[in-house]
Protein backbone atom coordinates (compact mmCIF):
# COMPACT_ATOMS: atom_id res chain seq x y z
CA UNK A 1 0.00 0.00 0.00
CA UNK A 2 1.26 3.82 -1.05
CA UNK A 3 1.47 6.03 1.72
CA UNK A 4 -0.93 8.89 1.64
CA UNK A 5 -1.52 12.35 3.01
CA UNK A 6 -4.99 14.23 2.34
CA UNK A 7 -4.54 17.72 3.65
CA UNK A 8 -8.51 18.25 3.12
CA UNK A 9 -10.02 15.31 4.63
CA UNK A 10 -12.83 17.38 6.48
CA UNK A 11 -16.07 17.22 4.05
CA UNK A 12 -13.60 16.39 1.14
CA UNK A 13 -16.14 16.89 -1.98
CA UNK A 14 -13.93 15.40 -5.35
CA UNK A 15 -14.55 18.19 -8.34
CA UNK A 16 -14.98 16.64 -11.73
CA UNK A 17 -11.72 16.52 -13.28
CA UNK A 18 -8.34 15.50 -11.68
CA UNK A 19 -4.74 16.03 -12.52
CA UNK A 20 -2.63 13.10 -11.43
CA UNK A 21 0.75 14.94 -10.92
CA UNK A 22 3.98 12.92 -11.26
CA UNK A 23 6.03 15.59 -8.04
CA UNK A 24 9.68 15.56 -9.57
CA UNK A 25 10.99 16.67 -12.93
CA UNK A 26 7.07 17.62 -13.27
CA UNK A 27 6.42 20.14 -10.85
CA UNK A 28 9.58 20.62 -8.88
CA UNK A 29 12.98 20.34 -10.39
CA UNK A 30 14.03 16.83 -10.46
CA UNK A 31 17.38 17.00 -8.11
CA UNK A 32 17.52 13.14 -8.18
CA UNK A 33 16.56 11.73 -4.21
CA UNK A 34 15.10 15.10 -2.83
CA UNK A 35 14.66 15.45 0.36
CA UNK A 36 16.83 18.61 1.63
CA UNK A 37 14.55 21.58 1.84
CA UNK A 38 17.09 23.52 0.31
CA UNK A 39 17.03 21.81 -2.70
CA UNK A 40 13.40 22.81 -3.38
CA UNK A 41 12.67 24.45 -6.58
CA UNK A 42 9.41 24.77 -8.08
CA UNK A 43 9.31 25.17 -11.79
CA UNK A 44 7.75 28.46 -12.60
CA UNK A 45 5.88 27.36 -15.84
CA UNK A 46 4.22 24.81 -13.52
CA UNK A 47 3.35 26.85 -11.01
CA UNK A 48 1.77 29.18 -13.32
CA UNK A 49 0.43 26.40 -14.88
CA UNK A 50 -1.37 25.21 -11.68
CA UNK A 51 -2.72 28.81 -10.37
CA UNK A 52 -4.89 28.54 -13.94
CA UNK A 53 -5.83 25.06 -13.55
CA UNK A 54 -6.91 26.40 -9.82
CA UNK A 55 -8.61 29.25 -11.01
CA UNK A 56 -11.11 27.01 -13.22
CA UNK A 57 -12.29 25.53 -9.91
CA UNK A 58 -13.03 21.96 -12.06
CA UNK A 59 -9.68 20.15 -10.73
CA UNK A 60 -8.15 17.81 -8.06
CA UNK A 61 -5.03 17.71 -7.68
CA UNK A 62 -3.13 14.45 -6.47
CA UNK A 63 0.96 13.85 -5.93
CA UNK A 64 1.44 10.27 -7.24
CA UNK A 65 5.38 9.87 -7.01
CA UNK A 66 7.70 7.16 -6.85
CA UNK A 67 10.33 7.74 -3.13
CA UNK A 68 12.78 4.64 -3.50
CA UNK A 69 15.46 7.18 -1.72
CA UNK A 70 12.87 6.16 1.62
CA UNK A 71 13.24 2.42 0.91
CA UNK A 72 17.25 2.79 -0.21
CA UNK A 73 18.07 4.89 3.54
CA UNK A 74 18.84 7.59 1.08
CA UNK A 75 16.49 10.04 3.43
CA UNK A 76 13.49 8.71 6.08
CA UNK A 77 9.91 9.12 5.63
CA UNK A 78 10.20 12.33 8.09
CA UNK A 79 12.53 13.63 6.01
CA UNK A 80 10.53 12.98 3.18
CA UNK A 81 7.27 14.82 5.05
CA UNK A 82 9.08 18.11 5.99
CA UNK A 83 10.04 18.70 2.38
CA UNK A 84 6.41 17.75 1.21
CA UNK A 85 5.17 20.09 3.74
CA UNK A 86 7.18 23.15 2.81
CA UNK A 87 6.15 22.70 -0.75
CA UNK A 88 2.62 22.28 0.39
CA UNK A 89 3.12 25.36 2.23
CA UNK A 90 4.82 27.03 -0.85
CA UNK A 91 2.53 25.71 -3.26
CA UNK A 92 -0.50 27.34 -0.95
CA UNK A 93 0.40 30.60 -0.30
CA UNK A 94 -0.22 30.86 -4.21
CA UNK A 95 -3.73 29.16 -4.00
CA UNK A 96 -3.07 26.11 -5.24
CA UNK A 97 -4.34 23.43 -2.59
CA UNK A 98 -3.58 19.47 -3.17
CA UNK A 99 -6.42 17.31 -2.46
CA UNK A 100 -3.85 14.36 -2.15
CA UNK A 101 -0.50 13.12 -2.15
CA UNK A 102 0.35 9.13 -2.70
CA UNK A 103 4.53 8.00 -2.63
CA UNK A 104 5.45 4.67 -2.65
CA UNK A 105 8.74 4.41 -0.63
CA UNK A 106 9.85 1.12 -1.99
CA UNK A 107 12.29 0.01 -4.24
CA UNK A 108 11.87 -1.83 -7.54
CA UNK A 109 13.14 -4.89 -5.70
CA UNK A 110 10.42 -4.90 -3.44
CA UNK A 111 7.56 -5.56 -5.86
CA UNK A 112 5.27 -3.50 -4.63
CA UNK A 113 1.94 -2.36 -5.80
CA UNK A 114 2.40 0.69 -5.84
CA UNK A 115 5.99 1.85 -7.59
CA UNK A 116 4.96 3.08 -11.02
CA UNK A 117 4.29 1.81 -14.01
CA UNK A 118 1.74 0.29 -11.76
CA UNK A 119 -1.59 2.12 -11.31
CA UNK A 120 -2.44 1.30 -7.83
CA UNK A 121 -1.65 4.82 -6.30
CA UNK A 122 -3.78 6.38 -9.03
CA UNK A 123 -6.74 3.39 -7.44
CA UNK A 124 -6.00 4.28 -3.98
CA UNK A 125 -6.42 8.02 -4.36
CA UNK A 126 -9.35 7.69 -6.66
CA UNK A 127 -10.50 5.44 -3.43
CA UNK A 128 -9.86 7.31 -0.34
CA UNK A 129 -11.01 10.92 -2.19
CA UNK A 130 -13.75 10.04 -4.03
CA UNK A 131 -12.94 10.24 -7.79
CA UNK A 132 -15.18 8.30 -9.67
CA UNK A 133 -13.13 6.37 -12.22
CA UNK A 134 -14.92 7.64 -15.15
CA UNK A 135 -14.24 10.88 -14.67
CA UNK A 136 -11.79 13.04 -16.68
CA UNK A 137 -8.07 12.52 -15.55
CA UNK A 138 -5.01 13.42 -16.56
CA UNK A 139 -1.67 11.83 -15.56
CA UNK A 140 0.97 14.39 -16.26
CA UNK A 141 4.84 12.84 -15.88
CA UNK A 142 8.43 12.96 -17.14
CA UNK A 143 9.24 9.31 -17.40
CA UNK A 144 8.18 6.64 -19.12
CA UNK A 145 6.81 4.63 -16.27
CA UNK A 146 4.59 7.60 -15.75
CA UNK A 147 2.93 7.26 -18.84
CA UNK A 148 2.50 3.89 -18.40
CA UNK A 149 0.71 3.72 -14.92
CA UNK A 150 -1.73 6.86 -16.57
CA UNK A 151 -2.64 3.97 -19.12
CA UNK A 152 -2.77 1.65 -16.96
CA UNK A 153 -5.29 3.79 -14.86
CA UNK A 154 -7.57 4.86 -17.52
CA UNK A 155 -5.80 8.39 -17.71
CA UNK A 156 -5.70 10.86 -20.68
CA UNK A 157 -1.59 11.04 -20.54
CA UNK A 158 0.42 14.22 -20.56
CA UNK A 159 4.52 13.50 -21.15
CA UNK A 160 6.42 16.28 -20.17
CA UNK A 161 9.44 16.37 -21.89
CA UNK A 162 12.59 15.75 -19.77
CA UNK A 163 16.69 15.68 -21.08
CA UNK A 164 16.92 13.09 -18.30
CA UNK A 165 14.56 10.25 -19.90
CA UNK A 166 13.64 9.89 -23.04
CA UNK A 167 12.17 6.95 -23.59
CA UNK A 168 9.10 9.01 -25.76
CA UNK A 169 9.24 6.48 -28.32
CA UNK A 170 9.06 3.56 -25.96
CA UNK A 171 5.59 4.75 -24.87
CA UNK A 172 3.84 7.52 -26.17
CA UNK A 173 1.65 9.96 -24.52
CA UNK A 174 -1.93 11.16 -25.78
CA UNK A 175 -0.22 14.84 -25.57
CA UNK A 176 3.65 15.64 -25.42
CA UNK A 177 4.58 19.57 -24.16
CA UNK A 178 7.56 21.14 -22.98
CA UNK A 179 5.77 21.76 -19.55
CA UNK A 180 2.55 21.79 -17.54
CA UNK A 181 2.15 25.39 -18.88
CA UNK A 182 1.70 24.14 -22.17
CA UNK A 183 -0.94 21.28 -21.56
CA UNK A 184 -2.45 23.99 -20.01
CA UNK A 185 -2.71 25.91 -23.35
CA UNK A 186 -3.56 23.22 -25.03
CA UNK A 187 -6.70 22.51 -23.09
CA UNK A 188 -7.53 25.86 -23.19
CA UNK A 189 -6.59 27.54 -25.94
CA UNK A 190 -8.51 30.55 -25.83
CA UNK A 191 -6.56 31.33 -22.93
CA UNK A 192 -3.49 31.38 -25.14
CA UNK A 193 -5.29 33.87 -27.49
CA UNK A 194 -5.76 36.21 -24.44
CA UNK A 195 -2.44 35.36 -23.40
CA UNK A 196 -0.53 36.44 -26.83
CA UNK A 197 -3.74 40.03 -27.54
CA UNK A 198 -1.81 40.96 -23.85
CA UNK A 199 1.60 40.34 -24.85
CA UNK A 200 0.75 42.36 -28.16
CA UNK A 201 -0.70 45.42 -25.97
CA UNK A 202 2.53 45.52 -23.78
CA UNK A 203 4.42 46.05 -26.83
MG1 LIG B 1 9.50 12.54 -12.59
ZN1 LIG C 1 5.33 0.67 -3.44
Amino acid sequence: MAKSSTPNTSAHTAKSKTLFLDRDGTIIVDKNYMYKIEDLEIIPEALEALKKFAQTGEYNFVFISNQSGIGRDYFTEEQYWEFQKELYRKLEAEGIVFDGSYFCPHTSEDNCSCRKPKPGMVEQARRELGIPEESASYFVGDKGDDIKCGKAAGCITVRIKSDQYQDEKEVTADHTVKDLLQFYYELYPDAETTRELKRKEQE
